[in-house]
């Protein structure tokens, strides 16, 4: 862009336009993402990383992809409802007295031997 000597890297970042990727940054690939809202974001990654599949909307969080045509499915959203299920269906709280009954039962009965 504009002469070289007056700016050779000493001030990165703060470039007379605002810019702050000068050519000295690594060079980057700016890859689209779509998220099942529609939501396009362009994130800027390292040339030597790999571009991952899946990415979260930093708009709303949903997994997005880079592929607009088929972004991939929102995840149901339930995570306390789904963690309170998988408790109460795992009665954890009654197993868990049993079991702790059942070892301190076995303790007792190894410490009496
Ligand atoms: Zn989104």
């Amino acid at each position: 862009m504009a002469g070289g000597n007056a700016i050779r890297g000493s001030r990165v970042g703060a470039g007379p336009m605002g810019e702050v990727e000068r050519g000295e940054t690594a060079p980057r690939n700016r890859v689209g993402f779509w998220c099942a809202n529609g939501h396009e974001s362009r994130i800027a990654f390292a040339a030597d990383i790999e571009v991952p599949d899946c990415w979260d909307c930093p708009r709303c969080g949903l997994p997005a992809g880079t592929d607009q045509q088929n972004p991939p499915p929102a995840p149901r959203t339930e995570p306390y409802k789904t963690h309170l299920a998988y408790v109460r269906e795992r009665r954890s709280d009654e197993d868990g007295d049993a079991l702790l009954q059942e070892a301190l039962t076995r303790l007792r009965a190894r410490r009496g031997a």
